[in-house]
């Protein structure tokens, strides 16, 4: 039944994807394992088949669950609500969705212009050429002189990994023209920022982080206009790549309190950046809502809020001191990823960026001594008491 209101992000979150509960007579979302498909009728399994290679709808059958699967298919359109894009094709990974997305772009031009920093491997999958595309990386500003005739992608990231830069989107969306322009919004989720209403005609996520939400599900998503994601799901059916039901089935699950855990972790965020940009023992503290660190004025138009992402230099940044740093915290993990429900702690140049080759990883803000940190659900007062324990630790030495 159609709505006589359009339901708002919260009421979206809730009930996207499960609109035929009550007609289905179950609660909670059906979790469908079958790798294969009855096909009695084998001529409306065929046409189906036509269908789903494509990246179209099923007709009768689902046939394989390469080609579709009603579990994922769920999880696909709730987040698609959330998005505010008409679909949605859900990956094994986020790399795996980068991946599709840059092959189904490639017809339209095998080069593309990209925004430092982003993400190190996505950094790495583009300097490397391995898709047979070429990359030319610049700024925000200097996307319109970047654009080649055979320019077919302009990827950014916002806010970027790890340094937390704001990209505007519109701003890169207007030097594009006619280019479309794809967003990896994974540090904001659509709780703080829908870049499809910026003008981007893809934003893509690693689910793995805030979308799963509690560390226990690798996956990726792209969203954007039907002919887009028909495109994406056509390199889907080809070359592999769906999420397993099982990963779809909690991450659709999540979204319901997708808000709820962004919100909070934020807060907590914004209480600990205070703390170390006040702390002598602090060199520089990454927020956006930091003085000076939003000079395109993002915050409270593209972007809601600042999450729950920070990154940090000790006044010490020798190699010592960085490992005596994280050796010395008990509660807040050194691990790499973001967005779960516990504290994650991890040195950029030494990890998630060191595909980057150093000179890049310089010029893009990324020092050899920084920290990011990805807070999670604990205790804010927690979380200090144990950032300010291993500072001391580290000062003693
Ligand atoms: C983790 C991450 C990716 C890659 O996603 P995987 O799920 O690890 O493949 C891409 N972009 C950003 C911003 C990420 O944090």
């Amino acid at each position: 039944m159609e709505h006589p209101i359009e339901p708002s992000f919260a009421t979206r979150a809730v009930h996207a994807g499960r609109e035929d509960f009550v007609a289905l007579g179950v609660h909670a979302p059906p979790l469908d394992l079958s790798s294969t498909y009855p096909t009695p009728d084998l001529d409306a399994a065929a046409r189906s088949f036509d269908s789903l290679v494509m990246g179209d709808e099923p007709l009768g059958s689902y046939v394989y669950q390469r080609l579709f699967n009603p579990t994922t298919d769920r999880f696909e359109r709730g987040l698609a609500a959330l998005e505010g894009a008409q679909d949605a094709a859900a990956f094994g990974s986020g790399m795996a969705a980068l991946t599709a997305t840059l092959l189904a772009a490639k017809s339209r031009g095998t080069h593309v212009v990209a925004v430092r920093p982003m993400y190190g491997t996505a950094d790495h999958l583009l300097t490397s050429g391995l898709l047979g595309m070429t990359v030319t990386w610049t700024t925000q500003d200097g996307v319109g002189a970047a654009m080649q005739g055979d320019t077919g992608l302009v990827v950014i990231e916002t806010p970027a990994n790890p340094t937390l830069t704001l990209v505007d989107i519109a701003h890169v969306v207007r030097q594009a023209g006619s280019v479309p322009v794809l967003v990896d919004s994974t540090f904001a989720t659509p709780v703080l920022q829908r870049p499809l209403e910026q003008g981007a005609a893809l934003v893509i996520h690693s689910a793995t982080k805030f979308l799963g939400g509690h560390g226990d599900v690798l996956a990726g998503v792209v969203a954007g206009s039907h002919a887009w994601v028909r495109d994406i799901k056509h390199v889907r059916a080809a070359t592999g790549g769906l999420l397993h039901p099982m990963g779809s089935y909690l991450l659709h699950r999540g979204l319901p309190t997708l808000a709820l855990r962004v919100e909070r972790a934020q807060a907590t965020a914004g209480m600990l950046a205070q703390q170390l940009v006040g702390d002598a023992r602090i060199a520089q503290v990454y927020y956006p809502s930091l003085p000076g660190q939003d000079p395109r004025g993002l915050l409270g138009t593209q972007m809601d809020g600042s999450g729950s992402v920070l990154s940090f230099e000790l006044a010490r940044d020798d190699a010592a001191t960085l490992r005596a740093f994280v050796t010395a915290l008990r509660l807040i993990t050194p691990a790499v990823s973001l967005g779960s429900t516990d504290t994650l702690i991890q040195p950029p140049a030494l990890l998630t960026h060191r595909v980057v080759k150093e000179d890049a990883r310089r010029a893009a803000g990324i020092a050899g001594g920084l920290l990011r940190l990805s807070v999670g659900l604990e205790d804010a007062r927690d979380l200090w008491r144990d950032l300010e324990h291993a500072l001391q630790v580290v000062d003693a030495r």
